[in-house]
């Protein structure tokens, strides 16, 4: 297979190469200069040219693209973090001089993404009469450490089940201490930094959306006209067209008839940076430590399969570096597995605390309706019997468009009356989260709403961070941490400012 890939500025001057021949690249830059091109969004586009596929990423002034032939297949959204990896690696490291490093790693990072390639069946060539299953390569993750793509195996995921039948014991599980910073005492989680990218604000760009903007209007114009393009950026990174409206409704009332792009987007910046900033204290652990001698009950609460149980275990394992004991009570008793789920997790957070603090599961087994109920009570009364700090509670995952299986939320709110409900929402869903949102938000009757969401996923959604906006506004509610992997140290707290870059950046 010929597969290329080339790092070049936006003068056509070629940065670095690998594998790559100049009548490709040429091929590329007149392919991209066509209209053929699909758009995927503002940043990322592709091509089909002579028997080749072409995928080009702009960051700022600087494009990544990749080449290979049209009979392979590779994951587009895979392409795309590549891509973004290997813009981020090529600048971070050649700012550095580091061109050893930055030679190593993007090579790296170039094979990685071919070996996910998939030869399409009419292409490949028949070897026998017997199909061979593919062994599954080995799923690997990656992370940024300060500036450092670090790739590590997928054995410290935290998808544990398969582990439970293992005799001998646990493995070893992989946490990364560098995630929290101590003050006051207190074990507080890290801003996010290193898996969003960080940029110095920049002027308006020569290319692009911005330009072409420009060109248009001149310097400044009518405000609704800029809305309207706004808008549109907006919602090119997961902002539901309803919350986009909604800001720049709100901009539209504050600034005069004509504005300028840049008086514009910086009205834009400034209310967004007000959405996203809390208005109650997210300062959980003070709030914590004020808790009499009943324990501190947290609630976990969202749709199936976004992160409930991964990052309940993630917040206990915090709490535990904060000295709390603390008891997870399993109240999913519908989905089966579910209990073994949670298991899982309380042995590893055991095997991991070699601080003499508590650890344990409270479960009472399956069962509908009341159960869940009861089962929450003993927790609760059993937690305060023997000396836990907190009671982390699980819930069952349910469709939030579904009344029937939102209404015992109501219920189990008024018995178990947590101090606090988290809703775990994830960053991939995109327009739907203004509907889970609120319908989580309304689902404990009038008196009572969500406190906190923790937004899953981050990790996986480059910068189409909307989703965030979308939850916040639909409902005040504040963002706690965000969940940013699959082990129990991947948990950040929110950076505003970078969440607001990504969002107002072309
Ligand atoms: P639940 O059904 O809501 O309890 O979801 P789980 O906790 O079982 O998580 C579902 C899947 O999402 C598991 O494979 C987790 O490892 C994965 N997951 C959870 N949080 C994150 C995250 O922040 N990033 C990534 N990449 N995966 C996550």
């Amino acid at each position: 297979m010929s597969q290329s890939l080339v790092v070049f500025s936006s003068g056509g001057q070629v940065l670095y190469q690998y594998n790559s021949k100049i009548s490709a690249f040429n091929e590329l830059v007149y392919s991209i200069a066509n209209d053929d091109v699909v758009e995927h969004d503002g940043h990322f586009v592709s091509v089909k040219v002579n028997q080749k596929k072409f995928y080009c990423l702009r960051r700022d002034k600087i494009y990544g693209a990749i080449s290979f032939d049209l009979v392979t297949t590779i994951d587009v959204d895979k392409i795309r973090s590549t891509l973004a990896d290997v813009l981020k690696t090529f600048v971070r490291l050649s700012e550095e001089e580091e061109f050893d490093k930055l030679k190593k790693l993007i090579d790296y990072q170039f094979a990685e993404l071919m070996q996910s390639k998939h030869d399409t069946p009419a292409a490949s060539t028949p070897t026998s009469g017997t199909a061979t299953p593919k062994k599954a390569p080995k799923k690997k993750m990656r992370k940024w450490v300060n500036g450092e793509l670090v790739d590590y195996e997928s054995d410290a995921v935290l998808d544990y089940l398969a582990d439970t039948n293992q005799g001998d014991g646990l493995r070893e599980i992989k946490v990364d201490q560098s995630a929290f910073v101590t003050q006051d005492d207190l074990v507080l989680v890290n801003e996010l930094h290193d898996i969003l990218d960080e940029e110095d604000d920049e002027e308006v760009p020569k290319s692009g959306f911005f330009a072409k903007l420009g060109l248009f209007f001149g310097t400044s114009a009518a405000t609704t006209e800029l809305s309207k393009k706004f808008r549109e950026q907006l919602v090119s990174k997961n902002v539901h067209p309803s919350t986009a409206q909604a800001v720049t409704d709100r901009l539209e009332t504050k600034l005069p008839a004509t504005s300028s792009i840049a008086k514009y987007k910086e009205a834009l910046i400034e209310e967004l940076t007000k959405v996203l900033t809390p208005n109650v204290s997210t300062d959980l652990l003070f709030d914590i430590k004020k808790r009499g001698d009943r324990p501190y009950v947290i609630s976990v609460v969202g749709v199936n399969g976004v992160g409930k149980s991964t990052n309940l275990a993630k917040l206990a394992y915090w709490l535990l570096q904060n000295n709390l004991n603390v008891l997870i009570c399993a109240c999913d008793t519908f989905r089966s597995g579910a209990v073994e789920q949670l298991k899982v997790h309380v042995n590893n957070l055991k095997s991991l605390n070699r601080s003499g603090l508590k650890i344990d599961l409270f479960e009472k087994g399956y069962g509908g309706g009341d159960h869940v109920v009861n089962t929450a009570k003993l927790a609760i009364a059993y937690g305060q019997e023997a000396g836990f700090d907190i009671v982390l509670i699980d819930t069952a995952g349910r469709t939030h468009s579904n009344a029937k299986l939102m209404a015992p939320l109501k219920k189990f709110g008024d018995a178990a009356n947590p101090d606090k409900i988290i809703m775990v929402g994830e960053a991939l869903v995109g327009t739907d989260s203004v509907e889970q949102a609120t319908n989580f938000n309304n689902a404990f009757g009038n008196r009572r709403n969500l406190d906190f969401f923790i937004i899953s996923k981050v990790d996986t959604v480059g910068d189409l961070v909307g989703t965030m906006i979308n939850m916040v506004m639909a409902t005040k509610v504040p963002i706690l941490f965000m969940g940013t992997g699959q082990t129990y140290t991947d948990i950040k707290r929110l950076n505003v400012k970078a969440v607001v870059d990504l969002l107002t950046r072309e």
